[in-house]
């Protein structure tokens, strides 16, 4: 599903955020991309969804050598994968029900389909009933939920979340985390960074520790450790 061979980034100021990446991460995992701040863990999402380039090395993802895929392609690329960030970046002018909508309507669907799905995603969110009303009405733990639904409108086979509980309260953090994995168990594969000890740790999944830009560690049913 995602492979790195080799891969590092240096950004144009000079700034060297990943070192020689190698790293897999198979259909159907739930990944913990953990680090202090700067460590790296944005690029690599980053670079995952071709908001950046690798200076070197290869990045795969869902069979699309990134970095051969075409301008016009990455719109395929963004399809298969469904990213939420930790502000949330719903539009404020929209409703939830449009958000969601909006989703699918940039990528050409036709209008039937999304009356069919936008209730779909946002049922499995536990939302239905706030379909009209507008971001800033809803909770900060609302608002994610509304994202992931955004995220998952065109069942992506990749779910990527930078940060996502960073905004949210605990109690509301654990039911975004809770959501993630409902949507892993139904098949979606998960790529989380976070650099929240407390979820890491409850979880006992695959954690990946990044430092300065190196993996320094990969276990499965893995544990947050001391890093930060
Ligand atoms: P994290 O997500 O773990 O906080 P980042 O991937 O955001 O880490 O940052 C890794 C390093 O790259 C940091 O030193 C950061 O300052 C630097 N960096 C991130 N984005 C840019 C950019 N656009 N230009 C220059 N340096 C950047
Ligand atoms: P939290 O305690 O999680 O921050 P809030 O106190 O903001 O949540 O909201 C509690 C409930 O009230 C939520 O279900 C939210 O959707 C609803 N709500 C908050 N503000 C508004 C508003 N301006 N209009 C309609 N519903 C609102």
């Amino acid at each position: 599903m995602v492979e790195f061979i080799n891969v590092s980034k240096r950004y144009p100021n000079g700034t060297v955020a990943l070192r020689g990446i190698n790293l897999k991460i198979n259909k159907g995992d739930f990944a913990f991309i953990i680090g202090s701040s700067g460590s790296g863990k944005s690029t690599l999402l980053k670079l995952l969804m071709k908001e950046e380039n690798a200076t070197e090395g290869e990045v795969i993802v869902n069979g699309y050598q990134l970095s051969t895929l075409q301008h016009k392609q990455i719109p395929y690329l963004r399809r298969g994968m469904g990213m939420v960030f930790q502000d949330f970046r719903l539009l404020p002018n929209k409703t939830v029900y449009e958000n969601v909508a909006f989703a699918m309507e940039i990528t050409e669907c036709v209008p039937k389909e999304i009356r069919r799905q936008v209730p779909m995603s946002l049922a499995l969110v536990g939302l239905s009933r706030k379909a009209n009303a507008y971001p800033h009405q809803l909770s900060g733990g609302e608002q994610q939920r509304v994202a992931i639904a955004r995220a998952l409108v065109n069942s992506p086979a990749l779910l990527i979340a930078d940060e996502p509980t960073g905004n949210l309260d605990p109690e509301n953090s654990w039911e975004i985390v809770k959501l993630l994995t409902e949507v892993n168990q139904r098949g979606t594969t998960v790529v989380v960074a976070t650099h929240e000890k407390s979820i890491v740790d409850a979880m006992k999944k695959r954690v990946i520790a990044i430092d300065k830009g190196h993996i320094v560690r990969d276990q499965q049913k893995g544990l947050y450790g001391d890093e930060d």
